[in-house]
């Protein structure tokens, strides 16, 4: 029995924490900067003032989180994020395809869990903190709220990735709010007070058929009149969870100040509208339904922005700016909401797309005037109109991964993080995040510590490109349909497609390209041809554009639409080839065309996307000769991913025993060892909700085994779904080659990416 004698006044238990790195917020953004940080050596401490990691993306908020694939629905191809978000969405999907969101907490703990260099604080909220001088953070004091205990942490660096900011704003960093003037940054498309400077919070619910009826009686608070939101027609019987991103409020108010009043205006719209659902008659389909559940916390949209020493801005978004200090990207729409949200009559949102992903450098991701705080999330150094593209969670992941590789580097060099700007310090900050799967666009991996790129490489066989056979399937051509393939440099092949026609008809064909080199928007038309084509099945048909391409690049060959028209289609997969088709997602976009206004600083361009899987079948083909585009070459090419080329060694459909050899000329000390296969980066992967129909992507190695000369094994796995595999042996061994065995993939023909070799 404890017995405490009466006393004057108690203090609150105090645990001090002394650590490497103090990272603020266990969002994405937090938890990517925490763990890359603490997968590189430093002690870090993860404050987070919620029950749960993930932030938006946790089971409290239920946002799915994505990045630059867009939903696959603009013309960003093979662009899903790299490195730990990476891992994490493939391990998601291979756990949770249908999207449970208690499952990805769950599964975000455990990686959290899994670091011991982490010291994760659930359930603590920063309150306040000290300085050492007036441009630096000496320490963070937080609460507990379950414990009851006050933890004060200090650390050389911080890094604020808490959605509104709590720790810049403190420590007096500077920072926005709102949208800047047009004339600031020659921003054409800046918004005007009419449609709000804002975006605002909202509240998520989802429903569930029990399957006999239920009442549902309607709180008090509930909005009663639905009218008031002018878009009521939109609300359906569907509309739940994710779907229900326009029931967004408080753009007009202090997102910060005012959460908790936002919060009680967005339960009444959302009782409402589940009352109106349940209650108006209107939906006689509802009546077995329930309210599973509702939402507590807002999720947050806008708040601070900080200033660090560049602002991304529309240009950067639009014109794809090039940086020497890139070391992110995004590739979602500039995507701004009517800061009136749901009660406004404008449309809930507008986005206009970039034709394809750009840079995100890392002057944008630490504070101008704090010099060891690091800024990372929806609050990085953005204009009011880049926010609206770099907001979105699977982004702010990718680019805190750079913010937690860059405070590795500042520990073992003592330095702060605008320092890593001097030498040649950024391209070690690169080449490191590079070496995790992190994906840079226009940034060639050159890393010199590659043992890889000085061995004899050996391959099994290779794959030619050359015919793609015809399965029972076909595919209409009532939209456009484009076989986008690595096209080599030179003369290209001629082309034979399959075709079936229920009457004669000319049929064109457009060779396109893309404007930008390394965009996957067909904006330019290289080629014509037209075929008279008679009515009948399965003929095939041969289109030679008489091309020559000076460069290898990607490549379209569109067939163009016509009635009564329908392509075979093949059964296989093959990495780097995929087919788009000439429409619209209405999830991000209005059309299949995006109209830009005049003067908006965007462009207007043809949306060319992929249906998804197991639908986006590619079409039977035959080239002739073949294209070589999955040379061995592709395992040393400077991008780990489709992106100019295909990037990919493939291997002949035939091989029985697929493997790739490394062969030194000498015996080398080898401690550690990367794979990559191919994860199908086009594939969106949002973490809940959405649902998916592949565990593992086809194209990925199943079952491998890697060898060293000795026949050592050094590694094997049988049920591998993996992309970025990395081999570290206890002790360093000396060989003078490897030997990679692929076994089995998921399903695809047996493809690598790259591998890579480190003493
Ligand atoms: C309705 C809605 C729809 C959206 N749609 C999408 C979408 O479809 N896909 C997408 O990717 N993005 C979407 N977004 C944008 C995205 O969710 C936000 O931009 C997100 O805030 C970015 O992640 P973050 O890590 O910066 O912040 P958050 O996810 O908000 O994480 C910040 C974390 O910091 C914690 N924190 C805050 N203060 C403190 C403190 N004092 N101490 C300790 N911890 C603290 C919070 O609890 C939170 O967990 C949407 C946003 C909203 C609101």
């Amino acid at each position: 029995m404890i017995k405490v004698d009466a006393t004057n006044e108690r203090f609150l238990k105090t645990i001090a924490l002394q650590t490497d790195f103090a990272v603020v917020g266990g969002g994405l953004a937090g938890v990517s900067a925490a763990i890359t940080a603490a997968r590189h050596g430093l002690k870090v401490v993860l404050v987070q003032d919620r029950p749960v990691l993930g932030g938006n993306a946790s089971s409290e908020v239920r946002l799915w989180a994505l990045g630059a694939t867009s939903h696959q629905g603009n013309n960003n191809r093979w662009a899903r994020e790299g490195g730990f978000i990476n891992e994490l969405m493939i391990e998601n999907t291979w756990r949770n395809k249908e999207g449970n969101p208690l499952l990805f907490d769950a599964l975000l703990l455990e990686k959290v869990r899994l670091e011991e260099n982490i010291t994760l604080l659930l359930n603590t909220s920063v309150i306040s903190m000290n300085k050492k001088d007036k441009n630096t953070i000496a320490g963070l004091r937080a609460y507990s709220t379950q414990d009851f205990i006050l933890y004060d942490v200090s650390a050389p660096r911080f890094c604020d990735a808490s959605g509104d900011g709590i720790l810049g704003y403190l420590s007096g960093a500077a920072f926005r709010v709102g949208a800047e003037g047009a004339e600031e940054f020659g921003e054409p498309f800046a918004p005007d007070q009419d449609y709000g400077e804002l975006l605002g919070h909202t509240i998520y619910f989802y429903s569930k058929d029990t399957g006999k009826p239920v009442d549902f009686v309607a709180p008090e608070f509930a909005l009663k009149d639905i009218t008031q939101i002018p878009r009521y027609d939109q609300i359906t019987s569907k509309s739940h969870g994710c779907s229900l991103w326009w029931l967004e409020y408080g753009g007009r108010l202090n997102t910060i100040d005012d959460t908790e009043a936002i919060k009680w205006e967005l339960w009444k719209v959302a009782y409402g509208v589940w009352n109106y659902l349940k209650n108006s008659g209107k939906f006689p389909e509802m009546v077995n339904h329930t309210l599973e559940w509702m939402g507590n916390i807002p999720g947050k949209r806008e708040s601070r922005r900080f200033e660090g020493d560049y602002m991304i801005s529309q240009s950067d978004v639009i014109e794809q700016k090039r940086h020497e200090d890139a070391v992110s990207f995004g590739g979602w729409a500039v995507d701004l909401h009517p800061s009136d949200g749901v009660y406004s009559e404008k449309s809930g949102c507008t986005q206009y797309h970039s034709k394809g992903v750009y840079q995100i450098p890392y002057r944008t991701m630490y504070s101008r005037n704090i010099n060891n705080l690091f800024i990372a999330g929806r609050l990085i150094s953005a204009s009011h109109i880049a926010f609206g593209s770099t907001r979105v969670m699977m982004t702010t992941a990718h680019n805190a991964q750079a913010v937690g590789m860059a405070a590795a580097i500042c520990h073992e060099q003592d330095l702060n993080p605008r320092d890593l700007l001097l030498e040649d310090k950024m391209s070690t900050l690169q080449t490191r995040l590079l070496r995790t799967g992190h994906f840079i666009p226009h940034h060639q991996i050159s890393d010199c510590e590659n043992l890889a790129l000085k061995a004899e490489l050996q391959v099994s066989s290779t794959r030619e490109l050359d015919t793609l056979l015809p399965g029972s399937k076909k595919a209409d051509l009532n939209a456009a349909r484009a076989l986008l393939f690595p096209a080599p440099q030179g003369e290209l092949a001629e082309m034979s497609f399959v075709v079936n026609a229920d009457n004669d008809c000319e049929l064109e064909f457009q060779l396109r390209t893309s404007q930008v080199f390394g965009n996957f928007t067909p904006d330019t038309k290289l080629k014509s041809k037209c075929i008279l084509i008679t009515a009948g099945q399965n003929q095939q048909v041969t289109v030679q554009f008489d091309h020559q391409f000076d460069q290898a690049q990607y490549a379209f060959c569109c067939v163009m639409p016509c009635e009564g028209v329908s392509l075979a289609l093949s059964d296989e997969l093959i990495s780097g080839l995929m087919t788009v088709s000439h429409i619209a997602d209405p999830k991000v976009a209005k059309n299949a065309v995006q109209y830009a206004p005049e003067e908006s600083g965007f462009d207007s361009f043809e949306f060319w996307i992929p249906e998804r899987r197991p639908g986006g079948q590619l079409p039977a083909v035959s080239f002739n000769p073949p294209l070589q585009v999955y040379s061995k070459d592709q395992l040393i090419s400077p991008y780990r991913r489709p992106f100019i080329e295909s990037n990919t060694w493939v291997a002949d459909k035939n091989d029985p025993e697929a493997k790739l050899i490394l062969k030194w000329n000498k015996k080398q000390s080898i401690s550690r060892i990367t794979l990559s296969f191919d994860s199908d980066f086009d594939h969106a992967m949002e973490s809940v909700q959405f649902g998916h129909f592949d565990r593992a992507m086809p194209f990925c190695i199943k079952s491998y085994r890697l060898l060293d000369f000795s026949g050592n094994i050094l590694k094997e796995d049988a049920n591998n779904h993996h992309d970025h595999i990395l081999i570290t042996l206890e002790k360093s061994i000396e060989t003078d080659g490897l030997i990679l065995e692929l076994l089995e993939s998921h399903g695809a023909a047996v493809a690598v990416n790259s591998i890579n070799v480190y003493s």
